[in-house]
């Protein structure tokens, strides 16, 4: 059923004072409106940039098979520091779409992405990208929604994330996929493995059972919903109980050849 509907990202922590920075340099792609410093890394590498987030941008849109023009303002921070100075946050990288309102059409007030780009980290590829235009679909659970920004990567730290997940199974690290259903639980989660298991779950329920129940799964569950429910709501669509699907997916990751 369609609703009318706002969803308002809950980051009490955003500052605005990237917007009153004057020297920006500001480079534009097709999809894109990049913002950095002078004579940063960023800039000696901008083409790369460019040619990584197109690329990224359309890989996105093909995989879900959705449309999209909107341009990403994309602004690219050399120093954790003064990451969290201009915008409030000194992690590798935020997706900000501060708002969104389903009537029509969805219409984010914001539609940015705040990178770290150093000699260290080079925070770029299509993860937070996909937080952003898969805003059509609504805002899933953490399970989804980060699930299938690390799909889109492919890679977590320089490796496949499946090869992660199986390194995960055989120390017996894995989180129960219940467990990740309940967002609260995300509070309590090591990262390193999180992350890549998700991935690699989404990976393995779109190759196995398709982009379109996938997409179906991620526009009902949602954050708003009881862990209750967006159980009932995964275990109907893709017909079997969540720990059965939990089995079939490390199977697939046990039989799964090294690459
Ligand atoms: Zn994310």
């Amino acid at each position: 059923m369609k609703q009318d509907f706002t969803i308002k990202q809950n980051i009490p922590w955003f500052k605005t004072d990237y917007q009153k920075k004057r020297n920006w340099t500001v480079r534009k792609s097709p999809h894109y409106v990049f913002h950095y410093s002078k004579n940063s890394l960023a800039e000696k590498d901008i083409k790369k940039i460019i040619t990584v987030q197109e690329q990224s941008y359309k890989k996105i849109l093909r995989t879900l098979k959705l449309k999209d023009k909107r341009k990403i303002n994309y602004y690219l921070y050399s120093s954790r520091k003064n990451k969290q100075n201009l915008m409030g946050d000194d992690g590798h990288g935020n997706a900000i779409w501060l708002e969104i309102k389903k009537r029509k059409v969805w219409v984010p007030k914001k539609f940015e992405v705040h990178s770290l780009y150093n000699n260290k980290i080079q925070c770029i590829g299509p993860h937070e990208d996909t937080h952003l235009l898969s805003l059509p679909l609504g805002v899933s659970i953490f399970l989804f929604s980060e699930g299938l920004a690390e799909f889109m990567d492919e890679r977590w730290y320089g490796k496949d994330i499946d090869i992660w997940a199986k390194k995960y199974l055989k120390e017996n690290k894995l989180y129960p996929i219940e467990f990740l259903v309940e967002n609260k639980n995300w509070d309590k989660v090591n990262d390193m493995i999180a992350y890549p298991q998700v991935g690699s779950f989404v990976r393995f329920l779109i190759n196995t059972y398709g982009i379109e129940k996938f997409k179906k799964v991620y526009r009902r569950t949602s954050r708003q919903k009881i862990l209750k429910e967006n159980i009932e709501i995964i275990e109907i669509i893709y017909p079997r109980p969540i720990e059965k699907l939990e089995k079939i997916w490390r199977e697939y990751l046990r039989h799964k050849n090294r690459n």
